[in-house]
Order: C-alpha cells, then sequence, then structure tokens
C-alpha cells in the first residue's frame, strides 16, 4: 500500500511555521481596524468611471505592460522621469515579488520591531532569514543598534514603513541617510502612509542607486483596487519585473486608477481632513489618564493600556473592531492600535473607550 505524504512532508518549513493571516469577522462593526480610508468614492467620479468602465474589455487579458496607466500614473504621482517604476497588485505583491527575486540561498532581510508583519510571512514563506532590529521603548530607532546589524548581517534587503506600522512615527532624515550610507544591498521604503505624512523618499532615488520606494493607493481611498506601485533605478526594476506575473494588475482596476488618478486631489482632500481628525483623535486619548497614546503621522493611533485584551472585546460588544497588538512583539504590551474613521465613528469609539477603562 502506498503512504500518502502529509502537509508537512511537502510543505515548506516557512509555511509550515506560520499561524497564517486571520481578520476578525468584521459583520456590523465599525471598522477602525485596518486603516481604510472610511470615506466612499468622491461622488464627482461615479459618472466618469462608469462611463470608463463600460470600455473594459472583460473577454480579453488586461494589457500586460499597462502603458496607458503608467502614463497617467507617472503624470499624477510625483515620479520623476528618469525613475523606472512597477505596478503591483497591491504593494503586498511587490514585497512578495521582491522576495521571490531575492531568495538566494543565505540570504537576508532587515527591518525594525514592530513593523509591518507581511515583511516577515513573506521572506519567512521563501526561506529569507528576516531578522528585525528593536526600536526604543518609545519607538524611536535604535540607530546604533540598526547600523551595528546592517554591518553584522550585511541584508541583501532592508525594509523601512516610512512612515511605521503598527507604531505610526518616521524615522529621521539624518536616521535615513546614514542606513543608506552603510547599507550594500537595497533599502526599500514603504510609504503607504505617504498622503497622511507627506515626507518621502521619492526624490532620493536618482542618487541612490540602490534605493526603491513603494507606495499604494489602499490607505487613501482605494484598498479594494489593490494597486501599488514600486519605484527605482531601472538595473533593479527591470530584474524585478521579469517576476510579476503579466496579467497582475486586472483590467478593472487599470481602468478604475487610470480614470481616477486626474482627480487624486480629491482623494488628497479626504486624506488632509483625516489628518486633522488625526490630530483630534490624539488630544481626546491624551486626555485620558488610563492610557498612553504615541504620536503619528499616519491614519492611525498606536495606545497602550492595563488590559489591553479586555478593552478590545469591550470595544467590540459596543460595535467598534480596532487592532489587537498584545501578543505580537514584546514592546506591544497591552497595545492596541485604532483606524481613523469618520468623525462620528471617531466619537464613538472615544465614547465606548472612556467607558471601557472606568471599568
Ligand atoms: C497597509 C500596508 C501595506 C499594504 O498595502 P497594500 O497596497 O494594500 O497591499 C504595505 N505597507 C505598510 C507599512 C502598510 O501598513
Amino acid at each position: 500500500m502506498t503512504i500518502k505524504r502529509k502537509p508537512a512532508d511537502i510543505i515548506v518549513p516557512g509555511v509550515l511555521a506560520q499561524s497564517g493571516y486571520h481578520t476578525p469577522c468584521e459583520l456590523g462593526l465599525i471598522k477602525l481596524d485596518a486603516m481604510e480610508n472610511p470615506y466612499p468614492l468622491p461622488e464627482a467620479l461615479w459618472a466618469d468611471l462608469a462611463q470608463s468602465m463600460r470600455q473594459v474589455d472583460i473577454n480579453r487579458y488586461p494589457s500586460q505592460s499597462a502603458e496607458a496607466l503608467k502614463e497617467t500614473v507617472r503624470e499624477t504621482l510625483d515620479i520623476d522621469d528618469d525613475t523606472a517604476f512597477m505596478l503591483g497588485n497591491g504593494s503586498d505583491e511587490l514585497i512578495q515579488i521582491i522576495a521571490l527575486a531575492t531568495a538566494r540561498t543565505g540570504s537576508k532581510w532587515l527591518s525594525v520591531g514592530p513593523t509591518f508583519s507581511m515583511y516577515r510571512v513573506i521572506a519567512s514563506t521563501l526561506g529569507i532569514d528576516y531578522i528585525e532590529v528593536d526600536l526604543n521603548d518609545d519607538f524611536s530607532l535604535n540607530l546604533e543598534a540598526m547600523l551595528a546589524a546592517i554591518e553584522k548581517e550585511n541584508p541583501s534587503v532592508i525594509f523601512l514603513a516610512y512612515p511605521n506600522n503598527p507604531t505610526g512615527n518616521l524615522l529621521t532624515t539624518v536616521e535615513l541617510d546614514a542606513i543608506l550610507a552603510i547599507a550594500t544591498g537595497l533599502v526599500v521604503i514603504d510609504e503607504a502612509y505617504h498622503a497622511f505624512a507627506q515626507e518621502t523618499m521619492m526624490h532620493r532615488i536618482k542618487d541612490n542607486d540602490n534605493l526603491l520606494v513603494m507606495r499604494t493607493l489602499s490607505k487613501l481611498g482605494l484598498a479594494g483596487a489593490r494597486f501599488g506601485y514600486l519605484c527605482g533605478h531601472s538595473d533593479w526594476i527591470d530584474q524585478l519585473e521579469k517576476v510579476r506575473l503579466p496579467y497582475n494588475v486586472n483590467s478593472m482596476t487599470q481602468c478604475l486608477i487610470d480614470t481616477v488618478l486626474p482627480r487624486i486631489d480629491l482623494f488628497e482632500d479626504q486624506a488632509s481632513d483625516m489628518v486633522k481628525d488625526r490630530d483630534q483623535l490624539f488630544d481626546e486619548m491624551k486626555a485620558i489618564d488610563a492610557l498612553t497614546v504615541y504620536p503619528s503621522d499616519a491614519n492611525f493611533l498606536l495606545f497602550r493600556v492595563d488590559d489591553a485584551l479586555t478593552l478590545y472585546q469591550h470595544l467590540i460588544d459596543h460595535g467598534i473592531l480596532i487592532r489587537m497588538l498584545h501578543g505580537s512583539h514584546p514592546l506591544l504590551d497591552n497595545c492596541l492600535r485604532v483606524s481613523v474613521g469618520l468623525p462620528e465613528e471617531n466619537a464613538r469609539f472615544l465614547d465606548a473607550l472612556r467607558a471601557g477603562l472606568l471599568q
């Protein structure tokens, strides 16, 4: 009789060791867990969109090179003429493309901890050794430890979320310069929250051959479209393009993005409203004695309480879903993360938060 092999005999160890990425059931809850823009697509765009969507040849494969869309992207999204770039099905896919292309034996990735969890998940899947340098207690960078780790490990890729998720803060330009100066491999600056922070490394690409800048439209109001882009020197982008699946950005997304990008200002207006709302939410939370809230340059706030699990459940019982971080990293003991929602959602969150902390 043939003995069939089990998953443990076939699946790569990096996958077996993972617990999988789960999002809690959000039905009926106010969703403040995923840094989405809470505003629907601006009304002014619906007519244009209905028109252009009618032209999509859904029976055909999408444009493989997406030339037309890329031209619109370059014109509207602040990419220098001599910078190359590629498109991804969200920036998550771009991280995966970088991983597929760099997963040599002995290849190492380095980042800070805590940071965006997908760097580790994707690296581990491909057997890439993933190293994190712990941030300080206030979530600032331990520059000395970072530089020492870069020298010791000589990573092929360094990932830096700018601002960082889930801490919300930005590295300083002095820190970034020091990292760029010492790194021999790729440095990927993940600017998922650029719309809220405004700071960018985009224009530093021309004098840093090994710098890549990654952005996404997810946090700006188009999370459902799955669209990200990666900018850098053509020597790198040409190689990464070989790994990209031919039709990774589907026809409807190509059409949608091409139609709405000329009115990117409408999304940016929403983002600046959210920045004001974030600052107000920060002030309100800062006035609550029973918690510590950390300053943020993104569209979310990280905060610490005495008992995060109880508060998390209390908020769910009151119809509000935020992100539980306790247990995900030693520096995030009893921490939670809340995304900026609509003003009325933020108010409901604050009410439930105050009530939950009084118990
Ligand atoms: C949300 C997020 C992403 C993922 O963006 P998608 O384009 O939706 O895949 C990437 N990096 C960071 C730091 C994020 O917080």
